[in-house]
């Protein structure tokens, strides 16, 4: 295994499908994990941080699509599912709407069946590019601020801050970007996972309590942006 081999894991309950696909990906480099239903699938979303996963549409448990679905709704910390792990559904309908209902329960990528391999490992090698180059699961540095996603460990200057698990999702969210004004439903859809918008006086509570631990030596971390929503810093990092 080299150093940038990714961990694919591959859902489709097809045998044939199944080995065909993790021959070649086992091939080209990748590290392949294999289940054959939406249940043990998001169990190895869980248990073994896969860097992309491959899903099939129709299991014997249920859609693949809904397995799409609540990844995408998790909170990235209490599942410890990566709410963006990059997801391409295959699939044996080729029809508009069917795509067109993949990409709505945010999968990245759709691949009708039968697909020729060289398409699929040229998406998958686009997906995977992109994906890194995206802040994941590494250690994130604001000015005199860091963060280490794996242990939750929050330092200001060096001090450790204690967080509470939905006010680290919240800074997590907000590091990712430090300079970007993120709305209140963006964050409420990204920590919370709520679908419909109308609790933010849960999020500014947060928020607040946020602003309080990290700004205890007088630094200004989390910004209110009156009648949109929150950034974590007011002028240049480290001013
Ligand atoms: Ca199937």
């Amino acid at each position: 295994m080299t150093d940038d081999a990714s961990t694919i894991l591959l859902v489709e309950d097809d045998d044939a499908t199944r080995s065909f696909l993790a021959d070649n990906l086992l091939a080209d480099g990748h590290d392949v994990i294999t289940a054959d239903c939406a249940r043990h699938g998001w169990r190895l979303m869980e248990t073994k941080f896969p860097d992309l996963a491959l899903v099939d549409v129709g299991l014997p448990d249920g859609s693949g699509l809904d397995l799409v679905r609540r990844v995408r709704e998790a909170d990235g910390v209490a599942s410890r599912v990566d709410p963006l792990l990059p997801i391409l559904v295959l699939s044996g309908r080729r029809g508009e709407l069917d795509r067109i209902r993949g990409f709505e329960k945010g999968c990245d990528d759709y691949v009708v069946k039968p697909f020729s391999y060289s398409e699929l490992r040229a998406r998958v090698s686009a997906l995977l590019r992109r994906a890194h180059r995206r802040p994941g699961m590494g250690r994130l540095r604001v000015g005199t601020l860091e963060l280490d996603p794996p242990s939750r460990e929050v330092t200001v200057r060096g001090k450790r801050v204690d967080l509470s698990q939905k006010e680290f999702a919240l800074l997590r969210a907000l590091a990712a970007e430090p300079l970007r004004v993120f709305t209140k439903e963006e964050l409420l859809r990204g920590v919370w996972g709520f679908r419909s918008f109308g609790v933010t006086r849960t999020l500014d509570s947060h928020a607040c309590r946020l602003r309080q631990k990290l700004g205890r030596d007088g630094d200004r971390y989390v910004v209110n942006v009156w009648g949109v929503g929150y950034r974590l810093v007011d002028g240049p990092v480290g001013a």
